[in-house]
Formats: C-alpha cells, structure tokens, sequence
C-alpha cells in the first residue's frame, strides 16, 4: 500500500532509528515498535525531520544533526541554584537525580541534579542532550498518508485506541 510514496509533508512516518552522542547509543527503537509520527508539523526534532523528505520505505540515512536544529543549545540560564533546606526530605540530593517542577505558567520543567554543593543544590533544566550533536542511523519502515483527523490534531493516532484528545 505505502509502495511508491515518498516522506512528504502530512504523512505518517514509520521510523527504525538509532541515536548516537559522542559516539554512545542514546536511544534506538531496537527491540520496539518503529517511532511513529506526522511529518511536517515539529513531532519530532526539526534537523531530523527536514533530512527525511523525500525517503522511500526500506531506505536507511545517517543524519547528522547539529545542537541547534536539535535539542538546543546549553543554556546557563537553565541552571538554577536551589538551597538544600527547600528540598522535600525524601528527594536524595545526589547527581543526575531527575525532578519535574512546575514552573510560574503551571507548566512541568524537567530537570535534573547537576552539583551538590553545601549550602545549595544546582538544578539543570537543559534537556539532556542539549548542546550535543546528533548522528542519527534511521530507515523508514513505513509511510501512509494521515486521516484528516490526524493532520487536524497534528499527531498520530493508533487504530487500536479511541482517541480522546
Ligand atoms: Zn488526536
């Protein structure tokens, strides 16, 4: 069915890939199910997306993707430094210690524990691979044109579950 189609703007992408950072494996959909998303609407990172135009099912790229159409750059203003007494007792101070804190618009900030110091606790609120370079292996599994709901919601809905949103 998906034979003869190309990644273009508002199809579903079907995607087996695997993540390197400095040459480490950071994520891979090895063992799952292919990531699925709506191309051309941001589901995933714009470096990866914008290299996968015009892919055919079966067929494998190595994408590099620098920090900045990636996860960002490092930001020094994402690191706050918190005193040891405002954290909740059960919460161990201790590196790479990750917590979700809400932040003035009621939005959850993901973060995690970056120097433990005497008096204060430094928290880092960069996603995790911010200021890293991505080399992505991915091979698209799969292609379909998205339902109209689809497009209008802007994400990928399975067949096999009511969609709620
Ligand atoms: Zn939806």
């Amino acid at each position: 069915m998906s034979e003869g189609l190309k990644v273009t703007d508002g199809q579903v992408v079907a995607m087996d890939y695997t993540l390197r950072v400095d040459g480490e494996i950071a994520d891979s959909s090895e063992g799952h199910e292919p990531l699925e998303f709506l191309q051309g609407v941001g589901n995933i990172i714009p470096g990866l997306e914008s290299a996968l135009y015009g892919m055919a099912v079966g067929e494998s790229k190595k994408v590099i993707v620098a920090a900045a159409d990636g996860y960002g750059e490092f930001d020094a203003e994402a690191l706050v430094e918190v005193p040891r007494a405002e954290f909740p007792p059960q919460i161990p101070l201790e590196l790479g210690i990750e917590l979700q804190v809400r932040g003035q618009d009621g939005e959850i900030m993901h973060g995690h524990i970056s120097k433990v110091g005497e008096e204060t606790v430094e928290l880092d609120f960069n996603h995790p691979l911010a200021g890293k370079e991505l080399h992505f292996d991915v091979t698209i599994a799969a292609l379909r044109e998205a339902s109209d709901e689809e497009l209008l919601h802007g994400h990928v809905h399975q067949d096999s579950q009511e969609e709620e949103d």
